[in-house]
């Protein structure tokens, strides 16, 4: 069980992750998103306003990474990629391929789990519009490079766009000029790891089909050959 701030509604009753290297439900430390998230947290009582923890397994084959929450998205529900558009695709192909066992996530307490598979984003906290600052991204990646640390199965990662990219090349201290992002590309990180790049599953690239249902089909089959699942 989390302990909440002051004044901020405790939605949660179930095991998630609590505080560590890889994830502190009290972080304030990038001071922009802190005051994004009291405030939205004032306007929406309901939502959970704090940093989104991983969703997933314990020891996955394979790690999504994707960019921050979604103000009435995974803030609102404290899961990545739940609530808003850009999980619709994504949940639906984790299931086709045997990844989730129902094909979507509708809530942080729903009986979603998810196979061999964890997902976890760059940026823990919702950013205005959705953009990180590079500073916000280069402080948070410490929770990430501590959990792509821990995660010693992760044979491989799909980053979710080019954030997600570069935020997973920084958490292995790799420089981004040897790894180029590009939709489908496959880089070998260090030792057998993979980093998959995918464009990001936003309702922009989905409604403008820069990213199809079969393109992200066919990153996520190729991704589940390379972890051999
Ligand atoms: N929701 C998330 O959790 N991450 C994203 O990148 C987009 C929406």
């Amino acid at each position: 069980m989390i302990e909440s701030p002051p004044g901020r509604a405790r939605t949660r009753s179930s095991a998630f992750p609590t505080r560590d290297a890889t994830y502190d439900p009290n972080c304030t430390r990038c001071p922009r998103l802190a005051a994004y998230l009291a405030a939205a947290h004032a306007r929406y009582p309901d939502y959970w306003c704090r940093p989104v923890p991983w969703f997933g397994v314990k020891a996955p084959h394979l790690v999504l990474v994707g960019l921050a929450p979604g103000m009435h998205g995974a803030n609102r529900t404290g899961r990545p990629f739940t609530g808003d558009h850009a999980g619709i695709l994504l949940y639906e192909t984790l299931y086709g391929l045997g990844l989730a066992t129902r094909p979507q996530s509708v809530s942080a307490d729903d009986p979603l789990e998810l196979r061999n598979a964890r997902i976890t984003n760059a940026v823990k906290c919702a950013p205005p519009d959705n953009k990180p600052l590079p500073d916000e991204i280069r402080r948070c990646n410490a929770f990430l490079q501590a959990e792509l640390a821990q995660l010693k199965s992760a044979r491989v990662i799909v980053a979710l766009g080019r954030i997600a990219h570069e935020a997973v090349l920084l958490a292995h201290s790799l420089s981004r000029g040897k790894f180029i992002f590009a939709h489908a590309r496959e880089h070998t990180l260090e030792g057998t790891r993979i980093l998959l790049d995918s464009y990001h599953c936003s309702r922009y690239n989905t409604q403008t089909r820069r990213l199809t249902p079969e393109m992200f089909k066919s990153v996520m089959a190729r991704a589940c050959a390379l972890a051999d699942l």
